[in-house]
């Protein structure tokens, strides 16, 4: 079975959530095999086989988090050397695309990124895109050197069996003379209990239909019935509603959960660019001719703040 490395990234001192679904992803490529630059003497890598991780390649160095990137591209480096894997995943984050592209040129690779989807025809990788705002799905396939690529956050579904994540640890020497120091990190972090809306596997939204900031309450409530994050569309931000760290879109977040409710939103092109990747859709809109129900798994026409409440009371029945 050919091996696949995953690298694992670490936020705030723990495994990246963004690492569920990449194993998952590798598992049906191959062998998942985890790569993990951290400072000696972590314990992050015995978490790894039970998310999926066959083995798990520990580059230890004293510079893992105080360098940009430069100990996870060395790390991966050295695990491409050492396992000669068919294929590198990488989160489609910020550092997962600056990692993924240098380590592309280290190794004269095949960059594929933001992908929705990861299978194999053949021995070869296949990676779908979403393009053109969700209208076209898209196949990219490596002819010939290692694929690496990048995954949209959320959008695998399912979890890889656990296996044994036997761990290699590696002493790592990085060369950081050509690269950008990480003097500290203040994590944005919202007071909030909710999923973080990037990577939620359930997302509510609502849009200029709820009318009012204090109307959006009813967005929240069904996300809290539902354990789902808070999304909105940009009419929402724009009218005050909701900050626009919530906007889902063109030039907001892109989502790519399990589950979609939007609450008053008509569904422009701009919207379904960010969202249209989501496995099931529900739209409730009073006007039947939204093109948001043209995307819908699951429409109702009718007036949300009739609907909403009846929604949120059957599912707390339910959950009791
Ligand atoms: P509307 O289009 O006004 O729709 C409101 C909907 O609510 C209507 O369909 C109405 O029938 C329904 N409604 C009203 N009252 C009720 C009720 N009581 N019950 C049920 N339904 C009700 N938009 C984004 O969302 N994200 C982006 O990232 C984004 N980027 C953009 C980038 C550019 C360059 C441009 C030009 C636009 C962008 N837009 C973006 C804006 C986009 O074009 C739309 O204007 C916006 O998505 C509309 O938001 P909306 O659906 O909430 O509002």
């Amino acid at each position: 079975m050919s091996k696949v490395l995953v690298l694992i990234e670490v936020s705030q001192g723990a495994i990246a959530n963004t690492a569920v679904g990449l194993l998952a992803a590798a598992s049906r490529l191959g062998e998942p095999i985890a790569v993990l630059a951290a400072k000696p003497g972590t314990d992050l890598a015995a978490q790894l086989g039970a998310l999926g991780a066959a083995q798990v390649y520990l580059a230890e160095t004293d510079q893992a988090g105080e360098l940009l990137v430069t100990p996870e591209v060395d790390a991966l480096a050295s695990a491409v050397e050492a396992l000669q894997p068919a294929a590198v995943l990488l989160a489609n984050s910020p550092d997962g695309r600056d990692t993924a592209a240098r380590l592309a040129v280290r190794t004269a690779g095949a960059l594929l990124v933001d992908a929705v989807d990861v299978k194999l025809d053949g021995q070869r990788v296949v990676a779908t895109h979403s393009v053109f705002g969700g209208a076209y799905a898209v196949d990219a396939a490596v002819e010939g050197g290692l694929a690496i690529v990048t995954i949209r956050q959320g959008a695998i579904e399912g979890k890889a069996e656990p296996a044994s994540g036997t761990v290699t640890t590696i002493p790592l020497t990085v060369d950081g003379s050509a690269s950008a120091a990480i003097d500290e990190v203040n994590a944005a972090t919202e007071a909030s209990s909710r999923p973080e809306l990037r990577g939620a596997t359930r997302v509510v939204s609502g849009g200029r239909g709820l009318g009012s900031g204090e109307a959006f309450e009813l967005v929240e409530q069904l996300a809290d019935a539902l354990g789902a994050a808070v999304g909105a569309s940009r009419a929402a931000v724009d009218a005050g509603y909701v900050p626009q760290t919530h906007q889902v879109g063109q030039t907001g977040i892109t989502v790519s959960p399990q589950l979609y409710v939007a609450l008053g939103i008509s569904g422009a092109i701009q919207h379904r660019a960010g969202m249209q990747t989501a496995k099931t859709i529900v739209a409730i809109n009073k006007d039947e001719d939204a093109p948001i129900f043209d995307i819908a798994d699951f429409g109702i026409v009718g007036d949300i703040f009739t609907i909403v409440p009846k929604l949120i009371d059957e599912i707390n029945a339910r959950a009791h």
